[in-house]
């Protein structure tokens, strides 16, 4: 049997009914690699081994995720653990509840295993606004890993965790999966409860798994998935599984190609591997159908007026008072509140308040705030229209391969429109996945290309299917592959 770190999670789950290895032997193995390879990569913010074995020992194998460590990124809370957003703001904070997919992974026998990297608050798309440290991409340690879920699509990729939660307000999900060569998916708004995790832009912001198999973000989404009471953006749904379209063919399906997401500007090397991937869809049985998503181009504009307001009064609740880092010696209560946001928030986080604030002001509300809201009905029009005429979208996920550490960190533009093809979804409350589609070449290293798939609101099951049938004939070696030393 090979190493159980290079196992998915449906065949760590073969091993431990065939006996060939227990819940107590993977976490050692687990915590073996993440010693080897965590000092290169730096997904891990924290880990607590102990507490994790003792979970293993009492694991009970039957349960759908029975004994399956699963790490998760550090703005949903864990109880007892620490919380911290990648943020001074937070730092030393432990969380006194669980977020309700922790409760829910706890009822199916995971083990939530680890405190994974992001870009502080999920503002970013590099991981390189954590406060804390750099996560490096496995496949060239020089590079970014993608964001803000940084640290949690590399340590999948890395083999140092089998799969991992994120959050996704505007590709924090599919972006760092593609770039990182795993699977990622951004279920619909209101698909999985967000109840303890730290809001972002409360209208976008959703949690989902990143692993190394479509059928193990299905498993995840088994679990994860539901309504709950203390989020009232849940949706009540009959249960679904999640599992069911797995295993078919593309025979059928209709795939729209939005002629919008191939721009001049992009990667040549991204838009020619994603080309060959349609064409491999169409193969395995698919019709291609052009398609228009006409409002396209104003996404990346819309997004930044809405995410920034919504995060600017998400994040007032930081003050240092109730929540937050505190200033020491503060000369009066204005001097506490200015000192102490002005210290725990970083230059990003600071920058997104300042324009959110700026946005929703009177006076420029109606310019701004409002015409943005107007603007995302057309960009959901965009999708509803496109949804008549096919089942699913398909498209990249990321215009550029992963990028060198630094590169982009002084041009926030830039950075923004990383997110290109990815924020769209979150403003149309859809569905959207990253499968692995090939490799680029750039300076003598193979980097991992995403092929996105987009469907209808709440049409996971069927979006899963998809990318499930593309990934077992054309992700190649790429799941199975990291370029960090076995
Ligand atoms: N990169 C985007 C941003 O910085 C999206 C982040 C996210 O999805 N959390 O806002």
């Amino acid at each position: 049997m090979s190493n159980p770190t290079d196992l998915t999670i449906s065949s760590l789950q073969e091993g431990y009914r065939c006996g060939a290895f227990t819940p107590v032997d993977v976490l050692r193995a687990l915590e073996e690699r993440i010693s080897a390879v965590d000092p290169i990569v730096g997904a891990y913010l924290s880990r607590d081994f102990d507490t994790a074995v003792a979970a293993a020992e009492k694991a009970d194998i039957t349960l759908p995720l029975g004994g399956v460590p699963i790490g998760i990124k550090d703005a949903i809370n864990v109880q007892g653990e620490s919380c911290t957003c990648a943020s001074r703001m937070l730092e030393g904070f432990r969380s006194p509840y669980d977020a309700t997919v922790i409760s829910r992974l706890r009822s199916a026998g995971a083990i939530p295993f680890g405190r994974m990297n992001m870009d502080e608050f999920a503002m970013g798309s590099s991981t390189e606004n954590s406060a804390w440290q750099k996560t490096r991409n496995p496949w060239d340690p020089a590079r970014i890993p993608g964001g803000s879920s940084g640290g949690s699509a590399a340590a999948v990729a890395a083999r140092e965790a089998f799969a991992t939660l994120g959050s996704d307000t505007g590709g924090s999900i599919r972006q760092p999966a593609s770039l990182c060569g795993v699977v990622g998916l951004k279920p619909s708004y209101g698909r999985v409860s967000r109840y303890g995790l730290v809001a972002f832009a409360s209208s976008l912001d959703q949690i989902g798994p990143i692993a190394r198999s479509t059928r193990d973000c299905a498993s995840i989404m088994n679990v994860i998935a539901g309504k709950d009471a203390r989020d009232s953006t849940s949706l009540d749904l009959p249960s679904e599984d999640f599992s069911a379209r797995l295993g078919g063919d593309l025979k059928g399906v209709k795939l729209g190609i939005p002629k919008e997401y191939f721009v001049d500007g992009m990667d040549k090397r991204v838009r020619e591997c994603v080309e060959n991937a349609i064409r491999q869809c169409e193969h395995l049985g698919a019709e291609l159908v052009e398609i228009s998503l006409p409002h396209t181009s104003y996404a990346v504009g819309v997004y930044y007026i809405i995410a920034t307001a919504e995060a600017s009064a998400n994040l007032a609740r930081f003050d240092g008072v109730r929540y937050g880092h505190r200033a020491k010696d503060p000369k009066d209560l204005l001097d506490h509140y200015m000192r102490s946001r002005e210290e725990g928030f970083g230059s990003e986080v600071k920058r997104r308040i300042i324009l959110g604030t700026y946005v929703l002001s009177s006076g420029y509300y109606d310019a701004y705030y409002v015409k943005a809201q107007k603007v995302r009905t057309l960009i959901r029009r965009d999708f509803t229209d496109a949804f008549e005429k096919v089942d699913a979208i398909v498209c990249p996920t990321s215009p550029d391969p992963a990028f060198k550490i630094g590169e982009r960190i002084d041009d926030p533009l830039r950075m923004y429109l990383a997110d290109i093809f990815t924020i769209a979804t979150n403003l149309a409350g859809i569905c959207g996945i990253s499968v692995p589609c090939g490799l680029v070449e750039d300076e003598g290293t193979s980097l991992p290309v995403g092929l996105q798939f987009l469907g209808k609101p709440l049409d996971e099951a069927r979006l899963l299917g998809i990318a499930d049938a593309f990934e077992r004939e054309g992700s190649g070696d790429i799941l199975t592959r990291s370029g960090l030393p076995a």
